[in-house]
């Protein structure tokens, strides 16, 4: 920990300082801070610390400010932050008027331990040895800005503005930091690399079901109308902590939960129902409900005339629908409205039309025409419940007993990100919305869309589309993350010429996160200078040229809005550590760096207050100088209608239905490789490219699998949020290390027990670990909590065993879609 606390002749080594490898005590050693804390903490708590850093205060009186958790749980959980003679003490829970909101985890209340972490980066740094190699030299910030400034123009100047790439996700994601970043790289004309994280659920269901300012679900109290739940690859227990106390609520209320999960989670031993499926194969389970709920006569006809495409006439000559300009009573354009067709033969607009065919084909002037709803029922009609059991390796009965619950309802669908994680993710969320909207489980009390990610994105009354992407930006190219170790390599991005000389990671533990670790690290030979902007010293911060320390988010001033619609001022706590800044304050250097300080002279202050001037924002009361004042404002509240994604039949979406057909269907990174139209416009399975174990008639199994048998996955824990939390003292007591978890039949067959030394392998690399024996693998299915770095591990890495093959039609990272072999050491 020393290293970035104190200069030691310039130049120090990081190898015998890893976290674990050295006391917490000696951790806390270091800056004049970091001695008071370690005093503290030796006479038995921070709370009994003499130091007092405001002279106007008593010794040991508390402070309390406010804060938003920022854990990419996408609860950001509103809180109390504790602070005594200038030091965080303790994070509590902030009441609110709907009690299943009032609450925050484990890890929200160990933030003391996210600032005081012995990872943190307390000052910015140089690289010394080789890149990842641990030796640092302390820099000046006025050195590190103008190291990176220059040759980011030096860059530019030979090679375009193309040349400097930046890479983001959601770390310490406000609207401070990762927007206001973009404000920068918009500016330079710079390469954004889109994280691609989850980028198959998005694809899925807002392509389906359209995005407002909920996202794609509904306020959380609509789950305790819900008769069914059915909790679909999402760990809800662990991973989704505010949306499970909803839906532990809804059971006391009745309502009964189906997990559908190929491993028996947490949150299946609280099931009704467990589902055990085969991975990967959650869109052939979604198709072959639907066609139970075809044939039995389940389908919601209401829903499917009004609220979705089912009556829309798409063209045999080229998929799209039929529109007034085909019949010659519209120009092409806007205004071009789409047509139906009703009983009696009459084409017109579906205001004009009382009832619309929902299925048929026919001759319209010229046009072979069919509708979009005969054409799902046509693609689904091969899913018979028997060919779906062979496929996911579930009973055809109880495919039938899904289907009939589910379009029974009402019905709230809680998808989770594991059906994302394989090559073909985005095929599960286009099937299972089109179950969703077929079935009319949507957009009324008790039936829509809710749990982990649902409904996340509640709104922020944030308007900063000008600051973020100001009129004379450049706004370079977007790639996608899982084709850029290659596309660095080749040197071109699908026909686009790439030649990236500097990257700017924020906000992300890329090499902790990203799938094929090893690619990346390949890549970043072909990159000159590598900049990380991070709150601690992790698996990528330690590969950086130059890394800049961030401030924790309760050490500025800062605006967040919680999950559960608190708008909280989240005053600065505490001075940030060390010489830590905020993504704010770094933006501002590096853009008057670059010769911009005309746009970037914003001061906090201005920033939030132009942010929050809108009309939006002053509809609920909401002005920066009242939250100041007030420290929080409750934007919902118990009296508050209850929001349902698709209510009235109205969805956000370019038609204003519910579309399971795609009339403008194309690959979501466009690198130019072919695709068929027809098969994508509408719900359709492929097998894993690689997690594909089994013969059935029609898909053999995959080559990568007849030479690694097991299919590694990993789940998320209650412990960590991807990475972060992961270098947490209190939390890594409680979970002290990786352990890779097997069924007792591929243990035994491995001569493995629980305690061994076990060393999980493919043709990318491999990883070192501790088995664990767990019943509740399923067979042939490794698990490991996701959220350990490379320090954790006793060798490899998990994240060099998985690939960055994508589906054609969404780039994606498919964590679950790799092969493994495990054997003992
Ligand atoms: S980690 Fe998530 S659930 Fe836990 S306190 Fe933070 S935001 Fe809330």
């Amino acid at each position: 920990m020393l290293y970035f606390v104190e200069r030691v002749n310039n130049m120090v080594e990081s190898k015998n300082l890893c976290r674990g490898k050295i006391p917490r005590r000696t951790f806390l050693k270091g800056s004049a801070a970091m001695l008071a804390l370690g005093a503290a903490w030796l006479e038995g708590g921070f709370w009994l610390s003499k130091v007092t850093a405001d002279p106007g205060k008593t010794a040991n009186e508390e402070v309390i400010t406010y804060g938003v958790c920022r854990g990419d749980c996408l609860g950001h959980c509103p809180m109390r932050v504790h602070v005594r003679d200038g030091h965080l003490v303790k994070t509590s829970k902030l009441s609110h008027p709907i009690p299943e909101f009032e609450r925050i985890c484990q890890r929200g209340l160990t933030h003391v331990q996210r600032i005081y972490a012995p990872d943190r980066l307390l000052h910015p740094l140089r690289r010394a040895g080789k890149r990842g190699e641990g030796k640092w030299e302390q820099i000046t910030w006025e050195e590190a800005i103008a190291e990176i400034c220059t040759k980011w123009k030096s860059y530019q100047q030979e090679f375009g503005p193309e040349s400097i790439a930046f890479s983001d996700c959601a770390g310490n994601s406000a609207i401070d930091s990762r927007p206001y970043t973009k404000r920068l790289f918009n500016l330079m004309g710079s390469v954004r690399i889109d994280n691609s994280f989850d980028n198959s659920f998005f694809s899925g269901i807002i392509d389906s079901v359209g995005e407002s300012s909920w996202s794609v679900g509904d306020d959380e109290r609509n789950l305790l109308s819900a008769k069914y739940i059915f909790a679909w690859g999402s760990n809800l227990t662990e991973a989704g902590h505010v949306h499970y106390a909803f839906i532990n609520k809804a059971k006391d209320l009745g309502a009964k939960l189906i997990v559908i999960d190929p491993n028996y989670t947490i949150a299946a031993s609280k099931a009704d129902k467990f589902v055990p499926i085969r991975p990967g194969t959650d869109a052939v389970l979604a198709m072959s409900m639907l066609h139970v709920a075809i044939a039995e006569k389940l389908t919601d006809k209401e829903m499917l005339e009004r609220g979705t495409v089912a009556p829309f006439l798409v063209k045999e000559s080229d998929g799209m629908f039929l529109r007034l300009s085909d019949l010659g009573r519209a120009e092409k354009g806007a205004a071009d409205a789409i047509v139906v067709r009703g009983a009696d033969g009459q084409i017109g607009l579906p205001s004009e039309i009382a009832v619309p065919v929902l299925q048929g084909t026919f001759e319209v002037q010229g046009h072979r025409v069919t509708t979009a709803y005969d054409l799902l029922v046509e693609r689904v009609q091969e899913w018979t419940p028997e060919r779906a059991a062979e496929i996911c390796d579930i009973p055809a009965a109880t495919i039938r007993e899904l289907a009939r619950m589910y379009a029974k309802g009402p019905t709230t669908l809680c998808a989770g990100y594991g059906p994302d994680h394989y090559a073909n993710g985005q095929q599960f969320y286009y099937a299972v919305m089109a179950l969703v909207l077929a079935t009319g489980q949507i957009g009324r009390p008790g039936a829509g869309l809710n749990g982990h990610a649902m409904s996340s994105f509640l709104e922020n009354y944030a308007d900063i589309d000008d600051i973020v992407t100001p009129p004379d930006g450049k706004q370079g190219p977007v790639i996608n993350a899982p084709l850029v170790p290659e596309a660095i390599k080749a040197g071109k991005y699908g026909d686009m010429p790439l030649n990236i000389k500097s990257l700017y990671v924020y906000d992300q533990n890329l090499l902790g996160n990203q799938t094929h670790r090893t690619a990346w690290l390949e890549a970043l030979e072909h990159i000159d200078l590598f900049v990380v902007a991070d709150v601690t010293m992790n698996d990528t911060s330690r590969y950086a040229d130059i890394v800049l320390p961030v401030a924790h988010y309760f050490e500025t001033d800062t605006y967040d809005m919680s999950y559960s619609g608190v708008a909280v001022y989240n005053a600065k706590a505490v001075e940030p550590l060390g010489e830590a800044k905020g993504d704010f304050e770094i933006v501002n250097m590096l853009g008057c760096g670059m010769g911009m300080a005309d746009k970037f002279s914003l001061s906090r202050d201005e920033f939030f207050r132009k942010a929050l001037d809108n009309e939006k924002a002053r509809a609920v009361g909401l002005s920066w100088e009242k939250l100041k004042q007030e420290g929080y404002i409750y934007t919902l509240k118990p009296e508050t209608p209850i929001y349902m994604h698709g209510a009235k039949y109205e969805f956000p979406t370019d038609t204003k239905r519910g579309e399971f057909y795609r009339e403008n269907v194309a690959p979501v990174a466009d690198v130019g490789k072919a695709f068929d139209k027809k098969r994508e416009a509408l719900p359709c399975w492929n097998p894993p490219y690689e997690a594909w174990q089994v013969d059935v008639p029609g898909f053999p199994r995959s080559e990568a699998a007849a030479k690694y048998p097991l299919v590694f996955t990993s789940k998320r824990p209650k412990f960590r949020v991807h990475t972060q939390y992961s270098s947490n003292p209190w939390l890594l007591e409680l979970w002290k290390e990786p352990v890779v978890t097997f069924h007792p039949h591929d243990a035994e067959k491995r001569g493995i027990r629980t305690g061994d030394v076990v060393k999980i392998f493919n043709d990318r690399g491999y990883v070192v670990v501790k088995a664990a024996i767990n019943p509740a693998n399923r067979p042939g299915v490794l698990v490991i909590d996701h959220g350990w770095q490379k320090d954790d591990f006793i060798d490899g890495h998990y994240s060099d065993l998985s690939s960055n093959k994508s589906d054609v039609m969404v780039t994606n990272n498919a964590f679950f879609d790799c092969v493994v072999e495990a054997v003992k050491q």
